[in-house]
């Protein structure tokens, strides 16, 4: 049984997580610069300070893996968006079953049905 997805309602779902996530991306890479030029300065002025230096390794790296996160994310938003120009929205991009609206109203950008995401993650 085919099911009708409300399209409009889903784009406009992707669209905003789009947004979403470029702003969150922004916000990291300015967050960076700034962390850059002050800790540059830091280092100026004192010789050492390995703790310090620790911290902000740990605060770069969470960055970092936020910032990866969202651009995954993106990709698969973007992936989603030419899914739906295609006319393939709602298919999984593996067995071709139809992905099932509660599933796509949780996660507007989910490209594969649960079986072959769990099949393509692993145990
Ligand atoms: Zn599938």
């Amino acid at each position: 049984m085919a099911q009708q997805l409300d399209l409009h309602r889903y784009r406009e779902m992707l669209e905003k997580e789009r947004q979403r996530m470029l702003r969150q991306i922004r916000t990291i890479d300015a967050g960076q610069d700034q962390e850059l030029s002050e800790s540059l300065s830091e280092i100026s002025d004192y010789d050492d300070h390995p703790a310090d230096v620790a911290t902000e390794t740990f605060e770069r790296e969470k960055d970092r893996a936020l910032r990866e996160n969202a651009r995954e994310t993106l990709e698969r938003v973007d992936a989603a968006l030419r899914k739906m120009d295609t006319g393939t929205y709602g298919l999984c991009d593996i067995c071709g079953q139809t992905i099932p609206a509660g599933r796509l109203d949780a996660v507007p950008y989910a490209t594969l049905c649960v079986k072959c995401q769990a099949d393509v993650e692993g145990p």
